[in-house]
């Protein structure tokens, strides 16, 4: 196992480094630690290799190109590139991916599909005019146009949609004067889609030389026949993470266009404050729960070799953004983040002696299960159990799953309420706090919000509460005041 990051935080929830060499970074340090750092001791300055991914926003036109090349230029470490597609340079506009989706769909129905292809082709020759690139970029435009007429059988859609990162990956690498690295015969994936042993060697062998600048496009790989395969939508992430963990890079930098992450919901809570630093399991709470940053399968790979995470913005490089690490960091401030979700249904199903009554919960399980409805939650009482699931995929559902409880299970009373959002308060700081969940209650009641649910796990990281739908953004205001700004004006 490689050695891993240390990050000590600071009073403020900042992150500081405190004895020993440090390597800084603005207000992160971080600090190479043995695998298990013993107290006290701190070891050596973190050295090694960068995986930077620039997402679609980030490479949606020629000056993006030019602000990555100063990024690059900034931390020598920074030698693993991965791209995306050219995103959206306005809202108006469409990302690429998209419209290789639709040129796909018109060429495989025989359709004209010339108008979609005119914006690509268009998108990218601007991006190498603008760089004053002499680069073969029109050929390969032509030679994917001849496959699209000739609709052949190479010409799947992954193939195609796969040209968006490919293509990008073609012009930077240009641009930048690094080695362009292909990643179909590279990241090979299992029939579990798991990248396989030797794909990881050989990885680590194609990009090993630490002296070259290398970029890799995104979004895609091989199977074990051979045949090219994209991730679902947003994969280049994974990308960057399989490359991170092939490399045991020192750390993956994620670069998109907002400057990491904030500890809540800006549209509900103005001005929320941001996350200096997040540990794997809190991101997961909190993505799990609403919150998005990043490809969730993204950080697996990373979190296999404690590979810390960093989300950067690339229009605000002097930003630190947001750590995403393998330690957890206690801070004065109790909670790290708040995430929610509206649109959940809660089955109520009461029934007496149902403590009593072997495999109860597992039947009513089965049955949402057999009509693929997956649960959230399920609070239990001693005669009733509550079960907490998406209401879309209820909705389509619903009289068949009450009629197969009612007639399986001879409940006493079946109930089933919609408009329930949930929302979790997630951070390793509330961890033997006593009182956090008092102090989150009183929040709530003394905003008059009736909490319909309630979830602390064990592990004492995530208290979840349900609430009607109306309620939403009030509670998530009462608890980011009470935890985030009250701590604040303490300090
Ligand atoms: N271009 C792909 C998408 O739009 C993959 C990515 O950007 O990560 O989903």
């Amino acid at each position: 196992m490689p050695p891993c990051c240390e990050l000590v935080a600071d009073e403020r929830g900042g992150v500081a480094g405190a004895i020993g060499e440090t390597r800084s970074v603005g207000k992160v340090e971080m600090r190479r630690t043995s695998p298990r750092p013993q107290k006290n001791l701190h070891y050596l300055i973190m050295s090694g290799r960068i995986v930077c991914k620039f997402g679609g926003s980030s490479v949606a036109d020629a000056n993006q190109f030019r602000k990555i090349k100063s990024i690059l230029e900034g931390n020598s470490e920074r030698r693993i590139v991965v791209v995306s597609a050219p995103g959206k340079r306005n809202v108006q506009e469409s990302k690429l991916t998209d419209l290789l989706y639709s040129t796909y769909d018109f060429a495989k129905n025989g359709l004209d599909f010339a108008e979609p292809w005119k914006l690509i082709r268009s998108r990218y020759i601007e991006i190498a005019n603008e760089l004053s690139l002499r680069s073969n970029i029109h050929e390969e435009l032509d030679k994917l146009e001849e496959l699209l007429l000739e609709k052949t059988q190479e010409l799947t859609v992954d193939f195609v949609v796969s040209r968006g990162e490919y293509l990008c990956a073609k012009i930077m690498s240009e641009f930048l004067g690094a080695r362009f690295v292909d990643a179909f015969p590279l990241i090979q994936f299992d029939s579990q889609y798991k990248v396989t042993a030797e794909s990881l060697q050989n990885i680590a062998d194609a990009l090993s030389d630490s002296k070259s600048l290398f970029v890799v496009p995104g979004f895609y790989g091989s199977d074990m026949r051979g045949n090219l395969k994209t991730f679902t939508r947003g994969g280049s992430d994974i990308t960057g993470g399989i490359l991170a963990n092939a490399c045991d890079a020192l750390a993956y930098e994620n670069w998109t266009d907002v400057s990491g992450l904030l500890m809540a919901d800006p549209r509900i809570v103005k001005g929320a404050r941001s996350i200096n630093y997040v540990s794997y399991r809190e991101i997961r709470e909190l993505a799990y729960s609403g919150a998005s940053v990043l490809h969730d399968e993204s950080i697996a790979p990373c979190r296999a070799k404690n590979i810390s995470i960093n989300i950067r913005n690339t229009n605000e490089p002097g930003n630190q953004g947001t750590i995403i690490g393998p330690t957890p960091l206690h801070t004065s401030r109790p909670i790290t983040g708040i995430a929610g979700r509206k649109d959940f249904s809660m089955l109520y199903i009461e029934k007496s002696m149902m403590n009593k009554e072997r495999g109860f919960g597992r039947k009513v399980l089965t049955i949402l299960e057999e009509h693929a409805v997956s649960y959230e939650l399920s609070p239990c009482g001693i005669d009733s159990m509550n079960v907490v699931v998406d209401s879309k995929s209820l909705a389509k559902v619903e009289e068949e799953v009450r009629a197969e409880i009612e007639q399986k299970m001879q409940p006493n009373k079946i109930k089933i309420f919609n408009d329930v959002a949930l929302i979790a308060t997630v951070g390793h700081g509330m961890v033997n706090q006593i009182g956090t969940a008092a102090r989150l209650f009183n929040a709530l009641a003394n905003e008059k919000i009736n909490v319909r649910i309630i979830d602390q796990g064990s592990s004492e990281i995530n208290i979840i509460v349900g609430v009607n739908e109306v309620d939403f953004e009030r509670a998530i205001k009462a608890i980011y005041e009470e935890f985030v700004e009250k701590v604040v004006n303490l300090e």
